[in-house]
């Protein structure tokens, strides 16, 4: 699926919009449709270098949004569901 992201490149070069490829949730996440979407102190941080966050990075997480699609292992939300995501660093990602 495709999605439009504002993504951090570089510390200090500001946010580019792009078209991304989304792949489905794998365990443990979900896929959500965001209704809204805002830049937040802690995107701030992260574009200053102040947090440090692997790079390229989708910024973005405030919002609200709708779950599409849940991945294996995932038991308290289901598609449908309305949610509000908060800042949190993915676990095992590494490219
Ligand atoms: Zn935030």
């Amino acid at each position: 699926m495709k999605a439009k992201a504002a993504v951090l490149f570089e510390v200090g070069k500001g946010l580019k919009l792009c078209e991304i490829d989304v792949e489905d949730p794998r365990e443990g996440q979900i896929l959500v449709r965001m209704a809204a979407g805002g830049i937040c102190h802690s995107d701030l941080h992260i574009m200053t270098g102040h947090l440090v966050a692997p790079l390229p990075s989708v910024l973005g997480h405030e919002g609200a949004g709708v779950v599409e699609k849940v991945g294996p292992a995932v038991t308290t939300l289901r598609p449908g569901d309305h949610i509000i995501p908060l800042f949190r660093f993915a676990e095992g990602l590494s490219s």
